[in-house]
Order: structure tokens, then C-alpha cells, then sequence
């Protein structure tokens, strides 16, 4: 079964942009919760954030203030305590905020302060608990920080997604997906924002249960079925409790949320 990794801190307001609100994370724990064991996780330590990020880049970020600070420790720690849930053989989601993915080794924006994902896959290759990892980022936004700190790593296999258009999203992620070498464990930025309801208006929750689908298959046929997945963008709140669902069932190999069970009329 799938593991959502949540620490109530993601509710905190902290200084950032207006769209990125603790209402997300709360649409999403709070739809999560009814169907999936959810983990506490600890804060990243400085050793680990350190891995995808220049010192001066620490420095930065806790110039923003404390309550930044400590969101994105908390928020890497969210990300390190998915990818090991994944090596354990369960597959994991973690409904973390600050998002992570436009975060760069010594420069942030875009609503992120430390690259979640970098520091997770950072920490198992260097760790050496993975020889090798896959990205797949589904965020409308191209996550330039995850490229500029990951993509010369050739142990690395990065996939944006953003120049797919229109309907051929999910097909040119299958396309992509098939294209894949087997890997020790795939990490999913998973950003909302391209959601029909969203600035993306592009993808509906059952394009999300079909991505979802395609990644729980992929990551069993590629990657040992280890996957952990990252909360990125995604900015209304009311229907992204609803598209995360319907992406985890996916990554589950279950039906979309609300179908009748398989093989009934
Ligand atoms: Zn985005």
C-alpha cells in the first residue's frame, strides 16, 4: 500500500508567494488521510541539504528568516523520508511544501528554497544505498534547479515534461517512460499546476490517475517498483486533494477514485 509522508508543519505560513498556501497541503493530507498510513518525517540535516547545494546557498535562504528556514528543512526531510520509504519497498507520496524543483545549487524562486528531490537522490547515491535514479517531473513548469544540480549525473536519468503539449501529454510520457533503462529507484516531481482547474488547464483527475498508472508500471517493470513521489505546483486547493488521489490510486495499479471495482458492470 501506499505511504503518504506529512508533518504538520506543512501548514505553517511562512514569506513566500501568495498562491502557495498551507490550503494545499491541507486539501491534500486531508483527502489522503482517509485512504493511506501517513508518516511523520524529521527535518533534513544540514549534511544532507548540503549535498545538492552550495554553503552560501544555506546562508541565503536563512536570511529569508526562520520560518523559511526551517519549512524547507522540513520539507527536504519529507523528500529524503519518501525516497527511503521507496527503498524499503513502499511506495511513498509525500505532501511536502515548499515545493522544490526550481531551486538551483546556489539560487532559489519560484516558491522553492532547497531542491527536494536533488537532496533525496543526492543522498542515496552518495549514500550509495541507489547506483542509479530516474527523475520524472509532471510539474507545467520545467524544473530547472533539478537539471542544473542533477542533470550532469550520469547516474542521474532526468524527464521534463514540459514541452509535451496539449492532449499528447500523458502519450509522450508513455513514450518517455518506455524509453527508460532499468533504474534503482524513480523519484516523480510531482507538480498539479497543469490541471484542467489550474493554471495549466490542461489535465483532468483522470489523466492524473493515467499518469499515475503509467509510473506505478513503470517503476515495477524498471525500477524494483521502487517510486517516492514530491508535492511541486499545483495552486487550487479545492480540486488538488482530488487530482492527488486520483494519481496515487494510479501509482497503486487501482481503479480512479469513485469507479466501481474492476470486472462489474
Ligand atoms: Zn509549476
Amino acid at each position: 500500500m501506499l505511504t503518504v509522508v506529512f508533518h504538520e508543519g506543512y501548514l505553517r505560513r511562512y514569506p513566500t508567494g501568495a498562491v502557495e498556501t498551507p490550503a494545499r497541503a491541507r486539501a491534500v493530507i486531508s483527502k489522503l488521510k482517509n485512504h493511506y498510513p501517513v508518516v511523520t518525517p524529521d527535518p533534513a540535516r544540514k549534511e544532507d541539504v548540503l549535498r545538492a547545494h552550495e554553503p552560501e546557498h544555506l546562508v541565503r535562504v536563512q536570511l529569508e528568516g526562520m520560518d523559511v528556514l526551517e519549512a524547507a528543512f522540513l520539507a527536504a526531510g519529507g523528500a529524503l523520508c519518501a525516497a527511503r520509504l521507496a527503498l524499503s519497498g513502499r511506495t511513498a507520496f509525500a505532501a511536502i511544501r515548499p515545493p522544490g524543483h526550481h531551486a538551483g545549487r546556489n539560487r532559489y524562486g519560484g516558491f522553492c528554497f532547497f531542491n527536494n528531490m536533488a537532496v533525496a537522490i543526492r543522498s542515496l547515491l552518495e549514500t550509495g544505498a541507489v547506483q542509479s535514479a530516474a527523475v520524472v517531473d509532471i510539474d507545467m513548469h520545467r524544473g530547472d534547479g533539478t537539471a542544473e544540480i542533477l542533470g550532469g549525473d550520469p547516474r542521474v536519468q532526468l524527464v521534463d515534461m514540459t514541452l509535451a503539449d496539449g492532449a499528447q501529454f500523458v502519450d509522450r510520457l508513455m513514450t518517455r517512460l518506455a524509453l527508460l533503462p532499468d533504474v534503482d529507484v524513480i523519484g516523480v516531481s510531482a507538480g498539479f499546476d497543469l490541471h484542467v482547474q489550474d493554471w495549466g488547464n490542461l489535465l483532468t483527475n483522470r489523466d492524473y490517475h493515467r499518469i499515475g498508472r503509467a509510473l506505478g508500471e513503470t517503476a515495477r517493470r524498471k525500477a524494483r517498483g521502487r517510486l517516492f513521489a514530491l508535492l511541486e505546483g499545483g495552486y487550487t486547493a479545492h480540486e488538488l486533494g482530488k487530482a492527488v488521489l486520483a494519481f496515487c490510486r494510479g501509482l497503486e495499479g487501482k481503479e480512479f477514485p469513485g469507479a466501481p471495482p474492476e470486472g462489474r458492470p
